[in-house]
């Protein structure tokens, strides 16, 4: 309650100076005046005051004022803030469609409006976890203000990674688009994540804004599938698509109903004696008119839908009616893995539905495995760490599919208890794969197998992969070179003419193939020797500790010693982990040493320095070093950058 007249600062300038600063904007302002000072009641008005009372004071009016004004703001700052989406303070999709709206009925000009997501942002989360993806959004949203902000725009965020823009038509965005992802591109190097822009160009304001804000996310899933383009305009025939996914969804019911999804069943085979181990059971979609469907093409709608669920749980119920015929055929069963999809994988009945169901066919929990794809994981690991833990416990066994599809940091894939690691086919498929130094198929196998998980690799279809993953030491492999997959009862067929060895334990298997090592090698002898070089003691003592229980170590106080143990060790030594600065020898003249020899001259040298000396990264790749690990030391990271430069 403010007084106009006063000396020292009169009410005037009080509410100039409260105006200026916006945290103060909302405290209402009741100004009290004369019975004839009408003049500065209005002045007092104009400058933002929300209400007045005459002299002399009646305390029922005051208090009935008070009450009023101080409930108008109130219910101002709730509707602001519905309209506010907290994370990033941009306003939601549904105040953006209401302001779109009146700027459009308002102005006669051309406008557009844009969408702006970051591609897979569950990599950000699965590379950098849930706090810095959230951090990621407000960037973006920042970035999004600089580049878009201003009085004739309008900037939204929708759902997670998806941001509205709403601005006058421009036609040419590249340069907006180009900062925006060098600027994410940049920091989330690790996630090599993809910005996508779509845009909408208004040309009839008859349309629904919020069917406007939908079509210009039709262009940016369009984006999606595209690799090269990253700025989709919309186009008539991206609706033709919504249109199949409505029809889709539609007919799912009574398609399911009618029994025209059908499991095909793909054989998994022992690579070690080419006999088949279990299978996949993968959904085939065969429709009296439309034909034969992919489920690359109706699962991702089902996803959407939800319909998936049920599908999925059809597909189990079939699977595990399967592995109870085959007990009653064979005498014994075949483990097929069936697959959850990521809608479905974080529920918490889901053990109960398993168990539920191998009951009622008589069926153990190791004949059914339980595919997990690898995205999954990113999304929510904590959740998904105690479902499978859960699953794992009742004997069911783990796989994770499509491994190294998406960018888990290893240290999150550590925690998931899971069995078997089935890597994606992109491995397998690449053209570099035989020719690449720097072998990725080869280091994926080897973490598999630090995880002590076993390993399937899909998508195998030439002689010539096959034997490359036997010299790598992959366990299993499926694939069309093998079998590609069949209906039930061709499968069957198959069963009864090929035979198969089905492998239930898997513990009990990976023991089995660690003692047929050891017994030919030795286990101590097999473990591979790296030989740690620095001055001081801690420090080779940490990273001793890290690696202790893969490999053996020995280790030297600098350059002079370390050469001559790597001499005395005649070709053992499997790498060398050494620091830079040390009396006697450093690390670049020992590095030099080796690259020079004839006989060590491809040992693989990792090496480690302090922060404060990232400079020498450059005299690295002069000297010729492998990698580089910065203190301070961390496992994981050590762990990796030895498989990998030891698979080069
Ligand atoms: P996925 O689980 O990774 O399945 C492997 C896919 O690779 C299958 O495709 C299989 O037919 C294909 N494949 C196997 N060997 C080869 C090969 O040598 N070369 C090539 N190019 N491809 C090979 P499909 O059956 O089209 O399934 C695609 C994806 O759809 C599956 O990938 C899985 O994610 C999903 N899916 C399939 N069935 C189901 C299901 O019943 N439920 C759920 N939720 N998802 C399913
Ligand atoms: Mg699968
Ligand atoms: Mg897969």
């Amino acid at each position: 309650m403010l007084d106009i007249v006063m000396p020292v600062m009169d009410g005037f300038e009080f509410m100039k100076r409260k105006n200026a600063i916006s945290e103060y904007q909302n405290i209402p302002v009741i100004v009290v005046t004369g019975s004839n000072e009408s003049e500065s009641e209005e002045k007092a008005l104009l400058m933002g005051a929300d209400d007045f009372v005459v002299l002399p004071y009646k305390k029922n009016i005051i208090l009935k004022r008070l009450e009023n004004i101080i409930g108008l703001k109130e219910t101002i700052a709730n509707l602001e803030n519905a309209e506010k989406d907290l994370l990033t303070g941009l306003i939601n999709r549904r105040a953006f469609c209401t302001r779109v709206k009146k700027k459009i009925d308002e102005n006669n000009i051309r406008y557009q409006i844009l969408a702006i997501e970051v591609e897979d942002f569950r990599r950000i989360n699965g590379a950098y976890g849930w706090e810095e993806g959230d951090n990621c959004l407000r960037i973006l949203a920042s970035c999004i203000r600089d580049e878009f902000g201003g009085q004739d725009s309008i900037l939204a965020h929708g759902d997670a990674d998806k941001f509205f823009v709403f601005r006058k038509k421009c036609d040419d965005l590249t340069e907006k688009y180009e900062s925006i992802q060098t600027l994410i591109l940049d920091r989330y190097k690790k996630a090599k994540i993809k910005i996508n822009f779509g845009v909408y160009n208004i040309d009839d304001i008859h349309i629904n804004v919020s069917d406007m804000c939908d079509y210009v996310l039709l262009a940016i899933d369009n984006a999606k599938s595209n690799k090269e383009t990253k700025i989709i305009y919309y186009d008539e025939s991206f609706r033709n698509k919504i249109i199949r996914e409505q029809m889709i969804t539609n007919i799912a019911d009574d398609s399911l109903n009618e029994n025209q999804f059908k499991v095909y069943l793909q054989p998994k085979y022992d690579i070690a004696t080419n006999t088949i181990m279990g299978a996949e059971a993968l959904v085939r979609w065969i429709h009296p008119t439309l034909g034969f469907m992919s489920p690359g093409e109706f699962i991702p709608i089902f996803e959407k839908n939800g319909f998936i669920t049920k599908l999925d749980i059809y597909i189990w119920e079939r699977v595990c009616y399967l592995l109870g015929r085959w007990k009653k055929i064979f005498g014994k069963c075949l483990p097929v893995s069936v697959n959850v999809s990521r809608i479905d994988v974080y529920r918490k009945d889901l053990p109960n539905i398993f168990l539920d169901m191998i009951e009622r066919y008589g069926v153990e929990p190791q004949s059914l495995h339980i595919e997990i794809t690898e995205t999954a994981y990113m999304e929510n690991a904590e959740r998904l760490v105690e479902t499978v833990t859960k699953l794992k416990e009742h004997g069911f066994v783990i796989e994770m599919d499509d491994f190294g599809s998406g960018y888990s940091s290893l240290a999150t894939l550590n925690e998931i208890p899971f069995d078997i690691i089935k890597i994606d086919m992109k491995f397998i498929q690449s053209n570099t794969i035989f020719t690449n130094s720097h072998n990725i198929l080869g280091t994926i196998i080897n973490l598999a197998k630090w995880m002590n998980a076993l390993v399937i690799c899909e998508g195998v279809e030439t002689e010539k992969q096959l034997e490359y993953l036997r010299k790598l030491n992959c366990n299993f492999v499926q694939g069309y070179y093998y079998c590609k997959p069949i209906p039930e009862d061709e499968f069957e067929q198959k069963l009864m003419n090929d035979g198969f060895n089905p492998i239930y334990d898997m513990d009990a298997y990976l023991a089995n193939v660690a003692s047929r090592v050891k017994a030919s090698e030795g286990e101590e002898a097999q473990k591979p020797l790296i030989l740690i070089v620095d001055d001081l003691e801690l420090n080779r003592a940490v990273i001793k500790e890290f690696i202790q229980d893969k490999y053996r170590v020995v280790e030297a106080p600098n350059g002079q010693v370390a050469w001559e143990c790597i001499v005395s060790q005649r070709g053992d030594v499997s790498a060398v982990i050494s620091d830079i600065y040390m009396p006697v020898m450093g690390g670049f003249d020992l590095l030099d040493k080796i690259r020079e020899s004839e006989e060590y001259g491809n040992l693989p040298v990792i090496i480690t320095s302090s922060q404060a000396e990232s400079d020498n990264r450059d005299l690295l790749k002069v000297h010729g070093a492998d990698e580089f690990i910065m203190k301070p030391y961390e496992r994981e990271e050590i762990i990796q950058k030895l498989v990998m430069v030891m698979n080069k």
